[in-house]
């Protein structure tokens, strides 16, 4: 337990294998899957419909055990630690989006972000004060006091975004975050992608989407529960600096709107 040679990896995984019972039946969702991880990456995990993809960022993520195989997350050996334990590890390390942005229809955009900081145990002028630096940071200013269904599809994907990093996550997990957006909102969430991992956040990314794809560095490709492919992605430098200047352009414009 504790700090591992592994350290120099975010994320080292050994032959994790994930098993569902199914009435009598077992069906292998993540089989034998071992990977290395290093701090700074931006990684995309493609593969088709029922190939392992949430099931792999379920265990990344510590919500969910592999039935097989060995985790480290950020040098830890999460594999045999007690519920609360990989809580604590989950709570400090990772950040998460989902396709379904997954906020509070009932609060503000402004309690959404706040809300981590609340489980953290920041007192409230401080929560307030970061979660609105957050909000503009992704061009949301003006929307602080907007419940979720007053926001379009983009902007709630981008309030779940700023509640994601409010904690400062060395790691971000998104699950097919662009799956219920149009290809404009889709852009810009990549895009900010792209700044947190200037920013030194390790992002990894399920999607179908291959325009989100091929704008991460590195890409895994999974097929039936297995890695079967994993390659560097190069961007032209051409792409790198119109995906920065589209950023401040979408990041400028939304915060005069
Ligand atoms: P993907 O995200 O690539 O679509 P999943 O990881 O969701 O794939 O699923 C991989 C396989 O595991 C699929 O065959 C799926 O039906 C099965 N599976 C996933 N979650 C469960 C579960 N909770 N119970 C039973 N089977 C599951
Ligand atoms: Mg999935």
């Amino acid at each position: 337990m504790g700090k591992v040679s592994s350290q120099h990896y975010l994320i080292k995984a050994e032959g994790l294998t994930r098993n569902y019972q199914i009435g009598g039946r077992v069906v292998t969702a993540l089989d034998d899957v071992s990977l290395l991880i290093g701090p700074g990456d931006y990684v995309a995990i493609i593969g088709p419909s029922g190939s392992g993809k949430t099931t792999l960022m379920k265990i990344l993520g510590c919500l969910d055990r592999p039935s097989n195989g060995r985790y480290w997350l950020d040098g830890i050996d999460v594999s045999g630690l007690a519920p609360d334990r990989m809580a604590d590890i989950r709570n400090r390390v990772v950040g998460f989006l989902f396709q379904s942005f997954l906020l509070l229809p009932q609060s503000t955009a402004l309690e959404n972000v706040e809300m981590p900081l609340a489980y953290a145990g920041v007192k409230a002028s401080e929560r307030r004060r970061r979660a609105r630096e957050a909000l503009a940071r992704f061009g949301l200013a003006e929307r602080e006091t907007h419940r979720p269904a007053r926001l379009s599809g983009g902007e709630q994907q981008r309030v779940a975004l700023a509640r994601a990093v409010i904690n400062n996550p060395r790691l971000v997990l998104a699950d097919e975050p662009t799956g219920a957006l149009d290809e404009e909102s889709a852009g810009e969430v990549t895009r900010l992608f792209a700044e947190l991992n200037h920013s030194g956040v390790t992002i990894l990314v399920a999607t179908h989407d291959m325009a989100v794809a091929r704008c991460a560095k590195r890409m895994l490709r999974f097929r039936d529960g297995r890695l079967e492919g994993d390659r560097r992605v190069r961007p032209s430098r051409a792409r790198r600096n119109k995906l920065v200047c589209s950023l401040t352009a979408v990041v400028n414009g939304e915060a005069q709107a």
